[in-house]
């Protein structure tokens, strides 16, 4: 079975797919440039405990959705506080030079604060901003990349078109993937949730707003059935039990779903049972797949996928192209956002019949085939042996002939085929969260694409990227899109042109 998702892998191992502290939920939020991780043991420049209380006023949010305001001149990073109000803090860490807290009291509310659906959403990732309207979540995004900026100082930045975040008319229901771990609770109850930050303590999800009704329906249902069927579920203390995690993906535009459990051993018993109850009661599952990923790991997959029923794959239909996705198959997880970041990339590069692209870091190949009616030429990279693979197949279930994938880094790559005489008219870059590879950079200095597109879906280094492309390209603008509603995760379409 294809099997892939590296490390890099945008969206998936990257902050999904391990397990430990909280980051196997697959919510967790960024940790870029703000300094949240283990506090230095240094002496503060205030005398601040922790448990101590203060009031304090927001200022702004930093970039992770926090609230941040100042305590004698520290800044104050505050989970779940909203830009002007006014809380008591109570201090939950010291560092040298930031402390982080907790609301102990809102003692002046935002005209923005909204109550969370989901009544978790201060415990488990992926909710950092589920508080805040949905118009001061896109305001928040847009300020993100702004924040970015200012802090890296591309040149020119200060005249950046920054264009207003596109978001979503209905910015709940969106996720197209529910990946939820399993364990059976003190009570002997079966429960499939995210864990709580920084735990390991699961929270069982019976509801979530920002999934794909559909996914939740099938999650719920294959979680009674483990129930029913007394199925082992895996305990990680006692390294023993069988079922770990459940994956559903459901693609949006064909009404596709696959379930994915992921298990301790290659057995399952009751497997027989399950298949049966499954084929009974949720005719909505089109294929059923079983990952092996023994013992105590922070992977949630394992290398191994084995068919149990249905079909191996499942198919979602993107500007009316196929793309079949096997299990581990990467795939935006917003499909509806997913044609407008698209849809932006097209149209920042503005492809005239007869031009060359490149497709950098092209995953399964979405981004380059939805440009191959237009292009003289596609060619693309990607350092994932299945994925390439998929891109290939992809163009070929589709009749794209001029489309063509190679597996390698796209630093490796694209020097490659420059020397042997391919000059792209356009190149689009959509790079894993740490951004752009040096060499990558040189080469694009270089080359000088005239065309050339940035997405991106972390702005710091987006923003760190662009100090070395303003060297020789102006930013035309900037537009930011909601992938994510209800998170603090942002992503964006650069259009840079070459400077004269
Ligand atoms: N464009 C695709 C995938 C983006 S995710 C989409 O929209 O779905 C980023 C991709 O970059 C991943 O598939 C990852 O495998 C790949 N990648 C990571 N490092 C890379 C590198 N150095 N060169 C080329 N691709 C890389």
């Amino acid at each position: 079975m294809p099997n892939y998702e590296s490390k890099n892998h945008r969206g998936y191992n990257d902050r999904n797919d391990r397990r430990q502290h909280g980051a196997g939920n697959h919510y967790r939020p960024n940790n870029d440039h703000r300094p949240n991780r283990r506090p230095r043991q240094e002496t503060p420049q205030v005398q601040v405990e922790v448990g101590q209380r203060f009031p304090l006023t927001i200022k702004r949010m930093g970039i992770n959705g926090e609230g941040i305001g100042y305590y004698k001149r520290m800044a104050v990073f505050i989970p779940g506080a909203l830009t002007d109000e006014e809380v008591v803090a109570e201090v939950t860490s010291v560092a040298t030079r930031y402390l982080r807290a907790k609301i102990h009291r809102v003692r002046k509310t935002s005209p923005h604060r909204v109550e969370p659906r989901d009544s978790y959403a201060d415990q488990v990732g992926g909710f950092e901003l589920e508080h805040l309207d949905y118009p001061g979540q896109l305001a928040f995004k847009r300020d993100v990349v702004a924040q970015s900026l200012e802090r890296y100082k591309p040149e020119g930045y200060r005249h950046y078109d920054l264009h207003p975040t596109l978001g979503m008319d209905d910015p709940y229901g969106y996720r197209n993937k529910a990946q939820f771990q399993v364990r059976r609770n003190a009570e002997g109850k079966v429960e499939a949730g995210l864990y709580a930050e920084r735990s390991h303590d699961l929270v069982d999800l019976e509801t979530c707003s920002v999934q794909m009704p559909v996914t939740m329906t099938v999650m719920r249902a294959v979680v009674q059935m483990l129930q029913d069927l007394d199925m082992p579920i895996y305990d990680e203390e006692a390294e023993s039990g069988i079922v770990k995690t459940l994956v559903v993906r459901a693609a949006a535009h064909t009404d596709d779903v696959q379930l994915v459990v992921i298990t301790n051993s290659s057995k399952l018993p009751h497997k027989h049972d399950l298949l049966t109850r499954i084929a009974d009661e949720l005719p909505q599952v089109t294929s059923v797949m079983q990952n092996i990923n023994p013992g105590k790991t922070s992977l949630i997959w394992g290398d191994e996928t084995v068919h149990l029923a249905g079909e191996e794959t499942i198919t979602e239909k993107l500007d009316g192209l196929a793309f079949k996705l096997s299990a581990r198959a990467f795939l935006q997880l917003n499909p509806a956002q997913m044609e407008v970041l698209y849809g932006e990339a097209k149209k920042a590069l503005d492809l005239q019949p007869g031009e060359t692209v490149v497709d950098a870091y092209s995953g399964i190949g979405t981004i380059g085939l939805s440009l191959a009616d237009v292009a003289e030429e596609v060619r693309g990279m990607d350092v994932i042996p299945e994925a390439v693979a998929d891109s290939n197949e992809n163009a070929a279930a589709n009749g794209i002939t001029n489309a063509h994938y190679e597996l390698g880094t796209a630093e490796e790559l694209l020097p490659k085929w420059i020397m042997s005489g391919f000059h792209p008219d356009a190149i689009v870059v959509d790079p894993p969260r740490t951004g752009l590879d040096d060499t990558l950079i040189e080469t694009l200095l270089a080359v000088r694409p005239p065309k050339l597109v940035y997405i991106s879906c972390n702005p710091s280094t987006l923003a760190k990227d662009l100090v070395d492309l303003t060297h020789d390209y102006q930013v035309d603008y900037i537009q930011s899109v909601d992938m994510m509603p209800q998170t603090a995760r942002c992503e964006a379409v650069v259009k840079l042109s070459r400077r004269h």
